[in-house]
């Protein structure tokens, strides 16, 4: 069970990790690059299974779809959550089964919808009519579960409005699912980075009030997919997992709780995306420039080798906030403005954040961006300006 007492997300993670201090100390990899601890990724998962462990655990795989982290989870007995066609075949590269596979994504070609049904999978969001006419038709027999809205409430990166429909359209087509021989469900999405662990109570109410409605018309449901949104730790602290796990399970019982100890209990499932991989990376880029737009400028411009176009795209808006370390840590510091080395003015990371750094940063030093596992290397451009996509490694 949970420790309730233990320190927030991140708080006894010391990173770099050894491993990873290790790792750059014995290659000198060119920088920028991303250096992943697998160590990590596995406690993170045992922590998570270990926090809610009714849950089925469907890894996102789109936070960070390197071969060595879907080979360990595969291991591990983890599931997936894909979006793509090109997120199957890593998946069952990594020697995933295709019932482990689930299509979260709510807006699918019908040729890959096909293509998923014949390679085995059988889980598949939808969150439209049109969508299940098309799941009708390519995904017989299949689970499929209906994304209701959320507000995203609480989130540092929300998930709300593009996907999802009111609970009421999602009975409607539920019904109707489950009469074309599917077996159906309820899934939604809290936002990413989810600062609330209360948060995922309002929508289990609202979905257990969608059950209730289901079973008065004879309809089982079988699955409630509780999303992703478990955080990393970046600049704010955050709650640590035991307190996600123990809300969701309290709302779980409360709202659900007869049919949860019943016969026919569904399936309940999470899908972590950042929460597993967030924490176990770090970036390594180097100081290209530090500059003043006037002599009386009190901040200084730092222009990094890495930027919003080679992997930290999660920086738009100063939405997530990351730690960064120098090797001046200690002596004074002074605000700055940071940003990438590309030729576009829209690629600056932090200038509303008030991020200080030491008066001592020169061109050269490198610096640790931490607890960037997660949502950087694929958002990495393929060579804007020439700069070569972001460079991974496993530990
Ligand atoms: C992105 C995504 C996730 C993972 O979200 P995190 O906030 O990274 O945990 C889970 N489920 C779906 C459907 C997603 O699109």
């Amino acid at each position: 069970m949970a420790d309730d007492t233990a320190p927030p997300v991140g708080a006894t993670l010391h990173l770099p990790t050894d491993r990873i201090r290790r790792f750059v100390a014995d290659n000198d990899p060119p920088t920028p690059c991303l250096v992943v601890d697998l160590a990590i990724v596995a406690e993170r998962y045992q922590a998570l299974s270990d926090s809610l462990t009714e849950a089925a655990i469907f890894y996102a795989v789109k936070a960070n779809p390197a071969p060595e982290i879907l080979r360990l989870l595969v291991e591990l007995g983890s599931c997936f959550d894909v979006a793509s066609v090109g997120e199957i075949e890593a998946c069952l590269r990594a020697g995933a089964q295709p019932s482990t596979i689930s299509y979260g994504n709510t807006i699918k070609k019908r040729k890959d919808i096909a293509y998923a049904h014949e390679m085995g999978v059988r889980m598949f969001a939808f969150d439209s009519a049109q969508e299940l006419d098309k799941l009708n038709a390519e995904a017989p027999g299949s689970t499929v579960f209906c994304r209701i809205l959320t507000a995203g409430e609480g989130a540092d990166w929300p998930l709300s409005r593009k996907f999802g429909c009111e609970p009421l359209m999602a009975v409607d087509l539920l019904r109707d699912a489950a009469q074309r021989g599917h077996r159906v469900g309820a899934s939604f999405h809290v936002g990413s980075q989810q600062r609330h662990p209360n948060q995922w109570d309002g929508p289990l109410a609202e979905v257990a009030a969608m059950f209730r409605m289901l079973e008065r018309d004879g309809v089982t449901p079988a699955v409630v997919n509780l999303g992703g949104g478990f955080p990393s730790r970046y600049s704010d602290v955050v709650p640590e997992i035991g307190a996600y796990g123990k809300a969701i399970r309290n709302s779980v019982a409360r709202h659900l709780g007869p049919l949860m100890n019943g016969p026919d209990r569904p399936l309940l499932i999470a899908e972590p995306g950042r929460y597993l991989v967030g924490d176990a990376g770090v970036l390594f880029s180097e100081v290209v420039l530090v500059s003043r737009k006037s002599d009386l400028d009190e901040r200084r411009w730092v222009y990094l080798d890495v930027g919003m176009f080679s992997g930290l795209a999660e920086t738009m808006d100063e939405a997530i906030r990351y730690r960064i370390r120098t090797p001046h840590d200690g002596s004074e510091s002074g605000p700055v403005v940071l940003a990438g080395p590309t030729c576009d003015s829209v690629d600056i990371l932090y200038d509303k954040a008030d991020y200080h750094l030491p008066m001592a940063l020169r061109p050269g030093d490198v610096v640790e961006i931490l607890s960037t596992g997660a949502y950087t290397t694929t958002y990495s451009t393929v060579g804007f300006n020439g700069f070569p996509p972001l460079k991974s490694y496993c530990v």
